[in-house]
């Protein structure tokens, strides 16, 4: 179908004028195997934003056996890690160089408001990059002093192989990055499978990729669906890993498909995250960080602080400060600097957020502010009011289930131990935040909740540094870090007989 959306900015043009926008298997931008392409729609307008080649089966049979053979006999097993390492620091660069027309492109195909794609998304990937560019030559084995005489051991670090690596739409730059670099940084390679949502910065970054020069085969991108692409990509027999990240649902079922040959598996999943505000917090602060730990990126966000506990002494205060917020935020199209709340990412997300939106309301809750589809002449795309649900039960189905949408549920409690309990009933542990100005509270709260991640007096903090990753049916294995190496190298043992 013909492209609608007006590119207003040169910089970006380029690339969307390649239509459709090729897939990357074996170092060459080719068409998908059926011929086949996609749309992928701009969610402020809903109109079409550019063709994308639509991977399946056959493209990821072609995309594995590129990876198989850079990995077996490329040039990528004979780099020095200092050369790995260059490579994913030149990759860095090449971001930095084009960060404008990324944190466009993420800003079109995503909907979240350029200011944070500009001042988040891009120099976020950045980082990463750099950071795991560090550690390509820091993956050491060790030397074990076995109790058997005459015997030499250690033990050496090996990549893993083949990686496939799904991942979603809600930061689809940093999600590739996450993906990518820590794989590299440790030898292997890779075959990614952006969300069909948001296909764009992923082959855009597929581009940069390369231009840095790293060798053809060993990061391929198959655009294309869940059930084709993204299943063929889980089950495929010469896959030796697979990272995933998105929901829960989708999660056990990589899992399963992961048992044919028994791959590693990865997940980063859902989650139903618990924002804690004691009465002795810095109210102000609290007020702003439990708005920007629902509403940022219109609350699709894994960790989103969508379960928000508020000492009863406190409650009305913090929820009609959170409400005052809320109904100052500026909603509109994310390429407009001055936009706070973007579109959701699809009409299906807009269903899915408004079906919870009812579902609240029948089960007796109050919308003290939103509740509703936010629709103008301005607002044609798929855009929700910034809503806070009160009286709230933590059975009903809002206060439980992940809603991915700028819809938080305030919850009244009255002591440390009730609300910790509160907090953990849940079938998921990715993060959770706590909000005191009491160092033991703090600290007892760290440790009681089963998150894999605890933020005090702040939300949302990411580090490249920081390892990060869920308890429970949140996920397991860490992302990020040092943790993160583990999941992408295994270890061999060696025994030398010097007798
Ligand atoms: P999803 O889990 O369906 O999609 C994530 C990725 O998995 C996409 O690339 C998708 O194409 C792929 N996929 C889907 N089905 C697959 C299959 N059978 N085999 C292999 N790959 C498959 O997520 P979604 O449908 O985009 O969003 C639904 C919900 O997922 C959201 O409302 C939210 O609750 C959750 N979600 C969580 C995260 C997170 O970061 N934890 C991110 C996005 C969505």
């Amino acid at each position: 179908s013909t492209v609608t959306t007006s590119i207003t900015d040169t910089t970006q043009s380029i690339f969307l004028q390649q239509q459709p926008v090729k897939m990357l298997i074996g170092g060459q931008w080719v068409e998908s195997a059926s011929g086949k392409t996609f749309e992928t729609l701009n969610p402020a307008t809903g109109q079409v934003l550019a063709n994308v080649a639509e991977g399946d089966a056959e493209d990821i049979n072609r995309a594995v056996a590129a990876a198989r053979k850079a990995f077996e006999s490329g040039p990528w097993p004979k780099l020095t890690p200092s050369q790995r390492g260059r490579l994913l620091w030149k990759l860095s660069d090449l971001i930095e160089q084009n960060a404008e027309e990324l944190a466009l492109l993420e800003t079109l195909d995503n909907g979240k408001p350029i200011k944070y794609s500009r001042a988040g998304d891009v120099p976020l990937t950045v980082d990463h990059f750099r950071y795991f560019a560090g550690w390509a030559t820091k993956l050491e084995g060790e030397t074990i002093p076995v109790s058997i005489p005459n015997m030499f051991t250690y033990t050496l670090r090996e990549p893993v192989g083949v990686v496939g690596q799904i991942i979603p739409w809600n930061f689809p730059l940093q999600m590739a990055a996450w993906k990518l670099a820590p794989a590299l940084a440790c030898g292997n390679t890779v075959v990614l499978k952006p969300a069909e949502q948001t296909p764009l910065t992923a082959l855009r970054l597929g581009q940069l990729i390369c231009e840095a020069g790293f060798p053809e085969g060993v990061v391929n991108i198959v655009p294309g669906f869940g059930e084709t692409a993204g299943a063929a990509l889980a089950s495929h027999p010469d896959v030796d890993k697979v990272a995933f990240t998105g929901s829960t649902e989708v999660g056990k079922k990589i899992l399963q498909a992961s048992v044919n040959n028994l791959k590693r598996v990865t997940l980063e999943l859902g989650g139903k995250s618990p924002n804690i505000i004691f009465p002795d917090a810095d109210l102000k602060y609290a007020v702003r960080g439990a708005m920007n730990a629902i509403f940022f990126n219109q609350g699709q966000v894994c960790t989103a602080g969508s379960r928000l506990f508020v000492h009863k002494a406190v409650y009305e205060q913090v929820v009609s400060g959170l409400a005052d917020y809320a109904g100052k935020m500026k909603i509109g199209e994310g390429i407009d600097p001055a936009t706070d709340l973007g579109p959701l990412v699809s009409q299906e997300q807009l269903e899915r957020v408004l079906g919870y939106i009812d579902s609240g309301k029948r089960e007796g809750a109050t919308a003290t502010t939103g509740g509703a589809r936010a629709e103008d002449e301005r607002l044609k795309g798929y855009f929700v009011q910034p809503t806070v649900f009160d009286n709230v039960r933590d059975e009903m189905t809002i206060a439980r289930e992940e809603i991915f949408g700028p819809v938080v549920v305030a919850l009244p409690f009255e002591d440390v131990e009730e609300v910790a309990a509160r907090a953990n009933k849940s079938i998921y542990g990715l993060s959770a935040g706590v909000w005191t100005s009491d160092v033991k509270k703090a600290h007892k709260m760290a440790a009681a909740l089963k998150a894999g991640v605890v933020w005090v007096n702040t939300y949302n903090q990411f580090d490249a540094a920081a390892p990060f990753g869920g308890y429970k049916q949140s996920g397991y294995g860490r992302e990020m870090g040092q943790a993160v190496l583990e999941s992408y190298t295994q270890t061999k043992t060696v025994w030398i007989n010097l007798r």
